[in-house]
């Protein structure tokens, strides 16, 4: 079994690392010869838009699959007419674009935060009107990791924020005070099965993910009934096949849909070591046509991001309950460069992680 992935990221590197247990070779297409997957799979350089290199990549595979949102969706439909591609081109085109996202979950009566499609200064200021204050003024494409979005506190922020932004397809949206962030990853297959990992529980800073947490606490019952729920709906409604993330803020007892990844999941990384199957190998199994994995719990797990820089982590390398993932990347601000997995964390042991990263 060959399965090409578009995208030669961490995530194509972490599902590399599954397909080996698997069997299955994999093949990713990168603009950079430097990514990450190249240390377990086959890599293509090229560009996106040159259709022919995208075809020559996706020659022989079996399946196409993708690691990352911002695939250019003609990439896509090149290969489609000769190819399998899982997840679907059409959650790909709804997840790339803000307004097409909450539209969806809109339509599912999934609970989602109000929001307006802004075109013209006026736009913004009827909807500022509309949807009230404080706001967020996102882009409807290429946002990731809280770029491309600024939160309105008053009216006199209106002209500079629209100063800043308006040369792109916006999008405002009211501000959820939420209570805590969490996320579901939901795997289906095509003949329909679907199976959920429990909700985690995601901490950001400055609009990177920090911490994730599986399980989250408190959440069996009506919490993750809400989020199986629209889960399956948007699954359902795709006719969907893989890995899919929500993520939600949670606000007196109600989950509200943010966002959705069609794809596997910086929050599902704890997989790796908690499940008894991670999220990348489910993936896999679910685009090549095999049965699902068992998605049980093993141990509860944290996971903490290493954005940056990587700092000295010689004091937990050889901690039996500690997981150490690092990408090969260089340092940059604000890059995400690997993770660092706890299963059965004492306090003391996140204690230790938080000075370490500080
Ligand atoms: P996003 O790029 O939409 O995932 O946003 C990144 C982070 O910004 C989220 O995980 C939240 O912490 C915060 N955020 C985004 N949108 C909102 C909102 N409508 N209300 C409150 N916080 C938000």
């Amino acid at each position: 079994m060959r399965v090409g992935i578009f995208g030669g990221g961490q995530l194509g590197m972490m599902l590399g690392e599954a397909a080996k247990k698997l069997g299955i070779a994999c093949r990713c297409f990168d603009s950079s010869s430097d990514a990450p997957a190249k240390k377990v799979c086959e890599l293509i350089v090229g560009s996106y838009d040159d259709e022919e290199a995208v075809r020559d990549f996706a020659e022989g595979m079996n399946v196409i699959t993708y690691e990352f949102e911002n695939v250019p969706t003609k990439a896509i439909e090149a290969v489609m007419k000769d190819h399998k591609v899982h997840p679907p081109l059409k959650a790909l085109q709804t997840a790339q674009d803000r307004l097409h996202e909450k539209t969806l979950f809109q339509k599912l009566s999934i609970p989602t935060p109000l929001f307006a499609d802004i075109s013209s200064k006026e736009d913004l200021e009827n909807a500022v009107k509309k949807i009230g204050l404080p706001c967020v003024l996102k882009t409807r494409r290429m946002g990731y990791d809280g770029k491309g979005q600024i939160v309105l506190k008053s009216n006199d922020e209106i002209e500079k924020a629209w100063g800043a932004m308006n040369n792109q397809a916006l999008i405002l949206e009211q501000f959820i005070p939420f209570d805590r962030e969490l996320s579901i990853l939901a795997v289906r297959t095509e003949g329909g099965t679907v199976s959920f990992y429990p909700l985690i529980e995601n901490i950001h800073r400055n609009g990177i993910l920090h911490k994730s947490t599986a399980p989250a606490l408190n959440t069996k019952g009506p919490l993750t009934d809400q989020a199986q729920q629209a889960a399956m709906k948007i699954m359902s409604e795709l006719l969907y096949v893989g890995v899919l993330t929500i993520e939600f803020f949670e606000k007196d007892g109600i989950l509200i849909a943010n966002e959705m990844a069609p794809r596997v999941h910086n929050s599902g990384h704890w997989s790796i070591e908690g499940a008894v199957t991670s999220q990348f190998e489910n993936h896999l199994r679910a685009v090549t046509g095999m049965e699902l994995g068992s998605i049980e719990i093993t141990q509860p797990s944290v996971m903490f991001n290493i954005i940056g820089s990587v700092p000295d982590l010689s004091s937990i390398e050889n901690n039996p309950h500690i997981f150490i993932h690092l990408y090969g990347k260089e340092s940059r601000a604000g890059r995400k460069l690997g993770h660092v997995t706890m299963v059965s964390p004492s306090e003391e042991l996140i204690a230790r992680m938080e000075r370490i990263l500080e």
